[in-house]
């Protein structure tokens, strides 16, 4: 799931854009650490998630000091490898797309020829009356697809002359407006959806859809673009994992930045560094902040990154921004259990299947990590999300039974269940309308996966030009101050 996106990040008004974080305009960073250009600035970054990780390669590449804090005693946040049998499992992200801020971290970290490769054309499924149909991505493909009925293709023709979202539409009403409810339920709704492991009809076009598909360079007609092969999965960067899994992508962030980063060192206060009363911010340039850590230690920065889950994050900010701590209160989380099941060769060839609305099972999807990622017998099933939390309640043990037993009736594949993974995800949907207009006090920034783009390539964008942001507030101190 999480890889369909291609591009840049969302921002909301009120935070801080940021210096282009969009790629064309950067120029290329060396991969040979800078020596530190700016003495005086000193970075507090909160988290050591891929978020932090990647925000500190990224200063360290631009010159910038930094510090990165971690509650836990790893680095990597929801990305999570292990080894079961010699077969690699993830516990989180699968897989990334290549765009240029992941092009240009691998090449910085030296990953290359640790990639693994999706196959590009690697065909998609969708569980679909019954059985599995693959995704059509070439418009040649829409004529012979059998996920749609005639009746549902011909409905697809009349999209073009449908309008634009409306402000306060949402994923679900407005895909069904444009391409009938047969195609929103059967394939968009259940792809879309799972790219968050979250309810379309939930989520405001404007926070999601709208961004992915100007990612994949579609404005006015979504059929149009399609016609003109923007899906084509060829045409969009393609997805990769590593050898030993996506964590071998954070930890060698982790070997780039160890000299920096506190592990077991969880941030539980934060003020400006003058007294300034409960709810204010000095804003006096120069003015830097102070991070209280577990065990009571005070580290002083000029700036401080926060990278970390909305909750905590709304926790820190409490004394010190709290109509923004209360703001982030207010965005939900989406549950969800990842069930790593081990089969023989099932002969299955694909990147996976999403299961369509209504087809009366309890599983979302399963990504097929044998034949994408040359996994052997590896299948990775996704339950739960905001179409079904009553499932995480259950044990792990019944998740897993009802992951088996569905993925073996529908691909007569015979597996056994390895592990059961709980986790969360921020579900993008209608409570993101608290962060709008959310304003932080000055020095205190937000590059999460909750403010901008979800997946690993939105990441690394925001963090690229967070660190470019960051820089560039560096060298204006410098220049001040000499
Ligand atoms: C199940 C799942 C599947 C996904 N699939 C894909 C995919 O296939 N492709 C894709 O591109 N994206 C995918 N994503 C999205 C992507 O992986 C995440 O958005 C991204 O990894 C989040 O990284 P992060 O650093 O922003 O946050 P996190 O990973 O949540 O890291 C936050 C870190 O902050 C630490 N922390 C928390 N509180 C404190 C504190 N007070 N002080 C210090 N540290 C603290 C935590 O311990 C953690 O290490 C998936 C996500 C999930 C959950």
């Amino acid at each position: 799931m999480l890889d369909l996106e291609a591009g840049d990040g969302i921002r909301f008004s009120g935070l801080d854009a940021g210096a282009p974080g969009g790629f064309a305009s950067g120029e290329p960073l060396s991969d040979a650490p800078l020596a530190p250009s700016f003495p005086d600035t000193m970075i507090g970054i909160v988290g050591a998630g891929i978020s932090g990780l990647s925000l500190g390669v990224f200063l360290e590449a631009r010159g910038v000091e930094h510090e990165i804090l971690e509650a836990s005693d790893r680095t990597g946040g929801v990305i999570w490898s292990s080894l079961h049998d010699g077969r690699v499992l993830d516990h989180g992200p699968q897989r990334t797309r290549v765009t240029p801020p992941v092009a240009e971290m691998i090449r910085i970290l030296g990953l290359g020829d640790r990639m693994v490769q999706v196959p590009p054309d690697i065909p998609l499924f969708v569980y679909r009356r019954g059985k599995l149909r693959q995704v059509p991505f070439r418009p040649g493909d829409l004529l012979r697809t059998d996920l749609l009925t005639a009746r549902g293709k011909l409905r697809l023709l009349l999209e073009p002359f449908t309008g634009p979202y409306l402000r306060g539409e949402t994923v679900g009403a407005f895909l069904t407006r444009k391409f009938g409810r047969e195609a929103y339920e059967g394939v968009m709704g259940p792809l879309f959806g799972g790219l968050y492991g979250s309810d379309p009809g939930e989520m405001y076009v404007r926070h999601s859809l709208a961004e992915t598909m100007g990612s994949f360079g579609v404005s006015k007609s979504i059929m149009g673009g399609f016609l003109l092969g923007r899906f084509n999965r060829t045409a969009t960067p393609p997805a990769t994992s590593f050898v030993d899994g996506m964590q071998e992508f954070t930890d060698a962030m982790e070997a780039r930045v160890r000299s920096r980063l506190h592990l077991r060192t969880g941030s539980v206060g934060l003020r400006p560094e003058e007294s300034a009363p409960a709810g204010e911010s000095t804003g006096a340039p120069g003015a830097g902040w102070i991070v209280t850590t577990e065990g009571g230690q005070e580290r002083r920065y000029d700036q401080v990154v926060l990278t970390i889950p909305a909750e905590p994050a709304a926790d820190l900010l409490e004394a010190v921004a709290p109509e923004a701590a209360a703001r982030l209160r207010h965005l939900r989380y989406n549950r969800l259990a990842m069930v790593h099941m081990v089969g023989d060769d099932c002969g299955l060839h694909g990147l996976g299947y999403q299961v369509g609305y209504g087809e009366g099972l309890r599983t979302r999807g399963v990504t097929w990590n044998a034949s994408a990622l040359g996994r052997p017998g590896v299948y990775t099933a996704f339950l739960g999300g905001a179409r079904d939390p009553a499932m995480l309640e259950r044990t792990d043990e019944e998740i897993g039974e009802v992951a088996r037993t569905e993925f073996e009736a529908i691909t007569g594949c015979r597996t056994r269940v390895v592990a059961v993974t709980r986790t969360r995800v921020p579900s993008w949907d209608r409570t993101w309308e608290a962060l709008e207009g959310l304003e932080l006090p000055a020095g205190l920034h937000l590059c999460t996966n909750y403010e901008s783009r979800v997946g690993i390539p939105g990441r690394l964008a925001r963090a690229r030009g967070m660190a470019a942001t960051l820089a560039a507030s560096a060298g204006a101190a410098a220049g001040a101050s000499s």
